[in-house]
């Protein structure tokens, strides 16, 4: 296992780190929470430290099956994350409820302390700095008694507001969506934060599964190397000097075993540099939306980066309708409520025909 340093903390991470998101479906169904916890206890057998779990994953019980596997483990042989936001309060912006959410993961995942607790899922800088103000002193007292020993937050903002939520010197690191797809974006946020020592950790290294799916589009990632698309995808992310923990979520051993491979003689490299190599060969995503979400100023209310993530899944041979009906869950039809006032094309930073395929979109429904 090849191991990094979480930024200016003396912790030694695994480059992958497990996410628990992903435990068998039916096997949580079943409640056979025994079985997907071995997959935790393979992934520290096979080099892995850094364990990443929140409540509500895996219909609520991730933090348990994982707690039954940690605690088999001594304390100190790994890190474990877990998260907190107002939503999962239920907005309750008190004291008690923030103490009864961590003392709540504590005991499921049987610890006395966790390594990293989020502010979880801050989708612009609004709401981070809302959820700063009501939740920030709230951490801090956790961590000054040693409950919580690094206050990160985990975010889909893209670079330039990351960037503005690193400035602030509040964490200690943080976890965002990283890949082959998205990196144009989040780039500054990464330098911003590795420049300021904070630790940064990569969820959805294979950009929701899409890039795995089209292994001919994503080819390139594994030139030079006998890796599978999955695991060149998972190296390069891992490859970021930048990046200190990828994520990989993983439902049966060979998962484990595809992200150990993923990692193996890794060479670190700036990311200008990675970019500039995979830019250079000539890849071109050009006509595929990277969920920037820069488009979002849609005075008709269309959530414009779900409809082009999902025409995304057209121009690789899938089905944009499928990809709005059972993964965005938003109507197809709603793509007809474009005036063609072309406001977000004018802020795209792919410069994508949005009008043009939000009609084409339309169309599907008929
Ligand atoms: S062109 Fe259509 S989708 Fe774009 S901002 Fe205007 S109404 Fe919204
Ligand atoms: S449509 Fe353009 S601006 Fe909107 S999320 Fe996609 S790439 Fe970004």
């Amino acid at each position: 296992m090849y191991y990094k340093q979480y930024g200016n903390t003396s912790m030694k991470v695994s480059a992958v780190g497990m996410g628990t998101m992903r435990y068998d479906e039916e096997d949580i169904r079943a409640n056979r929470l025994e079985k997907c916890a071995e997959v935790v206890l393979y992934a520290h057998e096979k080099g892995i430290n850094y364990f990443d779990t929140a409540p509500l994953y895996c219909d609520d019980k991730s933090e348990i099956v994982t707690g039954m596997a940690l605690s088999q483990l001594p304390r100190d042989s790994y890190y474990v994350a877990s998260k907190v936001n107002l939503s999962t309060l239920n907005n309750d912006t008190s004291r008690d409820a923030f103490r009864r959410r961590l003392e709540e993961s504590l005991t499921r995942l049987k610890v006395d302390y966790l390594d990293f607790y989020h502010l979880w899922c801050v989708l612009n800088l609004d709401m981070f700095e809302a959820q700063c103000d009501a939740l920030y002193g709230f951490f801090e007292e956790a961590k000054s008694e040693g409950l919580i020993r690094n206050i990160v937050f985990s975010s889909h903002m893209q670079g330039d507001d990351l960037s503005t939520a690193v400035a602030t010197d509040r964490f200690k690191g943080m976890l965002i969506g990283y890949n082959a797809l998205n990196y144009r974006f989040r780039q500054s946020g990464i330098e911003a934060a590795h420049a300021r020592g904070m630790g940064v950790v990569v969820m959805n290294p294979l950009g929701g599964g899409l890039i795995p799916r089209n292994p001919q589009m994503f080819q390139y990632l594994t030139e030079g190397t006998d890796l599978t698309v999955a695991q060149a995808a998972l190296r390069f992310v891992a490859s970021h000097q930048e990046i200190t923990v990828a994520l990989a979520g993983c439902t049966k051993k060979e998962h484990v075993d595809d992200a150990c491979r993923a990692v193996e003689n890794l060479q670190e490299k700036p990311a200008r540099q990675i970019v500039a190599e995979y830019e250079n060969r000539g890849v071109a995503l050009n006509d595929l939306c990277t969920g920037c979400g820069y488009c979002k100023k849609c005075p008709k209310g269309i959530d414009i980066p779900k409809y082009m993530d999902s025409y995304n899944e057209k121009i690789l041979g899938n089905s944009a309708k499928a990809r709005l009906e059972n993964h965005w869950r938003v109507p197809v039809a709603a793509a007809g409520d474009c005036i063609g006032c072309k406001t977000c094309e004018r802020l795209c930073t792919q410069h994508l025909p949005i009008v043009e395929r939000l009609r084409e979109i339309a169309a599907m429904a008929e």
